[in-house]
Parts: C-alpha cells; sequence; structure tokens
C-alpha cells in the first residue's frame, strides 16, 4: 500500500488497570502514545515505575513475511489448522471446551 515501515515497532504496555476508570485508562493510552511519538518512553517509566512497564519490539521484515507465508496455507486450503504449541494460549481461548487440538483441559 506504500506505506513506510522501515521504522515500525510495537510497544507492548503493561499497566496495573485495577481500580482505574475507563476514562483513565484512556488517559493512558493518550499518554503512552505521546511519549512514544516523542521519545520519552524512558521518563514515563521512570515515573510511573510501580505502575507501568513498556516492551519495545522492533519490526522484522523477513520474520514478519515468513509468518505470513507459513499461516497462508490454513487461509488457501493447502493445510489443515494446527494447534496453539502455547497451554497459555489455549486456556484463555474462547474455544477451549469444543477444541479437540486444546492443549488445556479444564479439571
Ligand atoms: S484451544 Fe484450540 S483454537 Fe484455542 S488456541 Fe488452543 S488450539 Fe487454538
Amino acid at each position: 500500500m506504500g506505506f513506510d515501515c522501515s521504522r515500525l515497532g510495537l510497544a507492548l504496555v503493561r499497566l496495573k488497570t485495577e481500580g482505574l476508570s475507563e476514562e483513565e485508562r484512556m488517559l493512558w493510552v493518550e499518554r503512552v502514545s505521546e511519549h512514544l511519538q516523542a521519545g520519552g518512553v524512558e521518563e514515563l517509566e521512570a515515573r510511573y515505575k510501580d505502575a507501568m512497564k513498556m516492551h519495545i519490539l522492533s519490526h522484522d521484515k523477513s520474520a514478519a513475511e515468513g509468518s505470513v507465508m507459513e499461516k497462508r496455507g490454513y487461509w488457501t486450503g493447502e493445510r489443515e489448522p494446527t494447534s496453539s504449541t502455547s497451554v497459555g494460549k489455549c486456556r484463555a481461548c474462547e474455544y477451549n471446551s469444543v477444541c479437540p487440538m486444546s492443549l488445556f483441559r479444564v479439571p
């Protein structure tokens, strides 16, 4: 589509949300976005070190392309679906009670 993805990254923010209202959560989204754009993430983490932690992952174009190529087989009908390799993902999955490949079983 012509977007420049050379500086693309993923910001994973862990935030203690207990007790926060929806409005306060939205303020955090704005606060984090502003600091990401301005380059002041470290200062934000230092100021709120007991409440939040941010992980910045850089974009790996070849890894992303490889992942898409691997996954496309399912969508084009070239292969059967495969199970997740993570028990944690299956535990959180809404289909774990009916999925025959689920790695998580309700005790
Ligand atoms: S329960 Fe099934 S659909 Fe859900 S993540 Fe696990 S393997 Fe995938």
